[in-house]
C-alpha cells in the first residue's frame, strides 16, 4: 500500500507534511479517534483527506456550509479523488442520483451537511455502507462556548450512535480555547483521542496596525499600490461595507461587496466573482468568510477593529493560505471600541440564554474587546501579542510586524500619566476613558458638564497634548495595571494598588514610542522587503502562466486557485522546468493535475525561454 507521503505527493503534489499533518493522520490510520487544533489556513483538510483515502471504506465529511462543501469537492475531484457532497444545494433528484453513486462506492469521501445525518434516506445508505471515518470539519460548532454554535451539530453524535460499527473520529478546528476543546471531545464522545494543537504561528503574514486620520484614504493608496491583488476589506457595520464598496467602486476599482442584508442570490454571487478573480476585492462584514479557501489573498484590511483576538485571528488568516507573503492591516479608530460595546450590550439573540448565563457571555465578550483594543496600542512585537493572547510563547522580536518594523523610542511619560491618576482620583473613581480622556484634555461637551467635571482641577491638563497620545498613555496604564477598567456595560476607570506610586511620583513610567521621522522610512522598508520575499521571478513569465491558468479555470468552471495556486505559479517562474520530472519537483503539482495540465503548462515556459533567447 502506498504510504501517506506518496499519497501527498500523487494527489495534492506537495512533498511534505506541515506541522501537526503527520501526526493527526497517523493517528487516525491506528484508529484512534483524533483532534486537531490548527490556525486557518494550517492544513486541516489535508489530514482527514488523505487517511480517507487509505482507510478501505467511506468516510464522511461533516462540515457546516455548503459553499465549503462545493469548494473543497471541486478540489478534490480536480486532484483526482472521486468525492461527492451532499447537502440541500441538489434538487431531490440529483440527491437520489448522488446517494445511489455513492451506495454503488463510487464516492471515498462524502461531504455531508449535519441536517441530513438523521434524515431516512441517508441513514439507509450510511447503515448498508462501510464507513470508515466521519471527519467533523470546524468541530468548534458543537460547542456553546464556541464563536459559532450549530444545533445541529448535535445530530453527528445521534447519529453515529445509529451506526451498526463505530467508525473512527476526526474533528478539526481553529477555536484553541479550553472549554471549546473540552465540549468537543464530551459532545462528540470522542475516545481517548489523540489532541494535537498545532503552533498558532502563521509566519508568512506580516500584521499592522494604524490610526489614520482618513482610513478610506489609506485603503485607497494600499490597492492602488497593490493593482491585481486579491484582498479582503472587513467592515463592522452593513452601511459601512456599502459605503467603502461604493467608493471604491467610484474610484474605478472591480469590487464587490457581503453581508447578512443582502439576498441569498446576490451573495451567491459576490462570493463567486471574488472566488473566480472576476472582482479580486470584497468589502464584508464578519458574515463572509468561513469555508472560504481561497488561497491566493494577498491582503485582508480590518477597516474597524473586530470584537475579539480570536475573530481578528480568524479573519485576518484568510491571507496567505498559500504560504507566500501576504499583509494583515487593521485600521484602529475610537469610534469601533464603542460600535463593538453597542453589540456586546444589545447581544439578546441567543434566547435560549437565561438572564444570568447572558450576563456572564457578556461580561466575558467586554474582557475580550479590552484585550483587542490593547492589540491596537501594544508597543510590542504584533505577532507575539497574538500568539500569547492563545496561550504560546512567541519570541518577543518577528521582524515582520509593523512594530517590529519600527524604531522606538522610550519617552518618561510620568507627568501625563499622573495627571490621568490625579483626574480619576479627584472624579471619585466613576467615569469611563472618555470622560477622563475629554477632561484632562479640556474639551467642553454636553457630558462633561452634566457631570460637572468642565470645574474639575484637572480639567484642560494636558490641553497640550492630542486625545490619541492621552488615550494612548491612559491605555499603556490599564495594561500595566497602573490603572483598572471595569467589566460593566459603562466600564469605569478605578485605581489600583500601584496608582498611588506613580501619583507620587515614586516610579516613573517609560513608554516606546515610534520616532517620527523614521517612522515612514521604515514602512517603506517593511514594503520592499515583502516584494523581495516574493522572490526574484519574472513578472512576465507569471503573468503568462496566470492567464493560461485563467483560462483553463474558465473552461473548466472551477476558481482559477484550484487549477494550481499562485504558489505552484510562483514555484514554476523559480524551477521554470524543462520536462515532466522537473515540473513535479515543484510543490504543489502531482501526477493526476501533471496530466491534466502539465503540458500546456511547460509549453508557455518553453514558448517564453525561447522569446528570452
Ligand atoms: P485550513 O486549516 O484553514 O482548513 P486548508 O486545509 O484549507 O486550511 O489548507 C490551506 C492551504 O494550504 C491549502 O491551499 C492547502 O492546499 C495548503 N496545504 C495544506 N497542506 C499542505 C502541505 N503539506 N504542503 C503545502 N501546502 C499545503
Ligand atoms: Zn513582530
Amino acid at each position: 500500500m502506498e504510504d501517506a507521503k506518496a499519497i501527498l505527493k500523487k494527489y495534492f503534489g506537495y512533498d511534505a507534511f506541515r506541522e501537526g499533518q503527520e501526526e493527526l493522520i497517523n493517528s487516525i490510520l491506528s484508529g484512534k479517534d483524533t483532534l486537531g487544533i490548527m490556525p486557518t489556513g494550517a492544513g486541516k483538510s489535508i489530514c482527514f483527506q488523505v487517511p480517507a483515502l487509505m482507510l478501505p471504506g467511506i468516510t464522511l465529511v461533516i462540515s457546516p456550509l455548503i459553499s465549503l462543501m462545493k469548494d473543497q469537492v471541486g478540489a478534490l475531484n480536480q486532484a483526482g479523488v472521486h468525492a461527492a457532497y451532499l447537502n440541500s444545494s441538489l434538487t431531490a433528484n440529483q440527491y437520489r442520483l448522488a446517494l445511489q453513486y455513492a451506495r454503488e462506492g463510487r464516492y471515498k469521501i462524502i461531504y455531508v451537511a449535519p441536517e441530513r445525518l438523521t434524515t431516512g434516506e441517508f441513514l439507509d445508505f450510511a447503515m448498508a455502507s462501510d464507513i470508515s471515518m466521519v471527519s467533523i470539519d470546524e468541530a468548534h460548532c458543537v460547542s456553546q462556548w464556541g464563536q459559532d454554535f450549530r444545533p445541529s451539530y448535535l445530530k453527528i453524535i445521534e447519529f453515529v450512535d445509529k451506526m451498526p460499527k463505530r467508525p473512527i473520529l476526526s474533528a478539526f478546528t481553529a477555536t484553541a480555547t479550553k472549554e471549546v476543546k473540552e465540549d468537543i471531545i464530551r459532545i462528540l464522545k470522542l475516545i481517548s483521542p489523540t489532541a494535537l494543537t498545532t503552533g498558532f504561528d502563521r509566519g508568512n503574514l506580516f500584521f499592522s496596525v494604524q490610526s489614520p486620520k482618513d482610513k478610506f484614504e489609506v485603503v485607497l493608496r494600499y490597492i492602488q499600490e497593490n493593482k491585481e491583488q486579491s484582498g479582503i476589506i472587513y467592515c463592522l457595520t452593513r452601511k459601512e461595507v456599502e459605503e467603502v464598496c461604493d467608493r471604491l467602486n467610484a474610484n474605478g476599482f472591480a469590487v464587490t461587496r457581503y453581508h447578512a442584508g443582502l439576498s441569498d442570490e446576490e451573495r451567491r454571487e459576490n462570493q463567486d466573482d471574488f472566488i473566480y478573480d472576476r472582482k479580486p476585492i470584497i468589502v464584508a462584514t464578519n458574515a463572509f468568510g468561513m469555508g472560504i479557501d481561497k488561497s491566493n489573498v494577498r491582503f485582508v484590511i480590518h477597516y474597524n477593529m473586530p470584537k475579539n483576538i480570536e475573530s481578528y485571528y480568524q479573519e485576518a488568516g484568510r491571507a496567505g493560505r498559500d504560504g507566500e507573503p501576504a499583509e494583515c492591516i487593521l485600521l484602529y479608530g475610537g469610534k469601533d471600541v464603542i460600535t463593538n460595546q453597542f453589540f456586546i450590550d444589545n447581544n439578546n439573540e441567543n434566547e435560549e440564554m437565561d438572564q444570568q448565563t447572558l450576563e456572564v457571555v457578556k461580561e466575558r465578550d467586554r474582557e475580550r474587546l479590552k484585550k483587542m483594543t490593547y492589540y491596537c496600542f501594544t508597543r510590542e512585537c504584533l505577532r507575539d501579542y497574538i500568539l500569547r493572547y492563545f496561550g504560546e510563547y512567541g519570541e518577543n522580536y518577528c521582524g515582520n510586524c509593523s512594530n517590529c518594523m519600527t524604531n522606538f523610542e522610550e519617552q518618561d511619560v510620568t507627568a501625563i500619566a499622573k495627571q490621568l491618576i490625579g483626574c480619576v482620583q479627584s472624579s471619585r473613581q466613576r467615569f469611563g476613558m472618555g470622560v477622563i480622556v475629554d477632561t484632562v484634555h479640556g474639551s467642553n461637551t454636553a457630558r462633561l458638564r452634566q457631570n460637572r467635571m468642565v470645574e474639575n482641577s484637572y480639567h484642560g491638563s494636558l490641553a497640550k497634548e492630542t486625545v490619541f497620545f492621552i488615550r494612548q498613555v491612559l491605555n499603556h496604564l490599564i495594561l500595566k495595571d497602573y490603572l483598572y477598567l471595569t467589566n460593566e456595560e459603562y466600564a469605569i476607570i478605578k485605581l489600583t494598588e500601584k496608582s498611588e506610586a506613580v501619583f507620587r511620583e515614586e516610579e516613573k513610567i517609560i513608554m516606546k514610542l515610534p520616532k517620527k521621522a523614521e517612522e515612514t522610512a521604515n514602512h517603506k522598508k517593511a514594503r520592499s522587503a515583502k516584494v523581495q520575499l516574493e522572490g526574484d521571478i519574472d513578472t512576465a513569465l507569471f503573468e503568462n502562466l496566470r492567464s493560461l491558468r485563467l483560462e483553463i479555470a474558465r473552461e473548466e468552471k472551477v476558481p482559477p486557485y484550484i487549477v494550481f495556486s499562485d504558489k505552484t505559479l510562483n514555484g514554476m517562474c523559480q524551477v521554470m522546468p524543462n520536462n515532466k520530472e522537473e515540473m513535479l519537483s515543484v510543490s504543489g503539482i502531482g501526477n493526476y493535475k501533471f496530466d491534466k495540465y502539465g503540458e500546456q503548462f511547460l509549453e508557455v515556459i518553453q514558448r517564453y525561454k525561447e522569446t528570452k533567447k
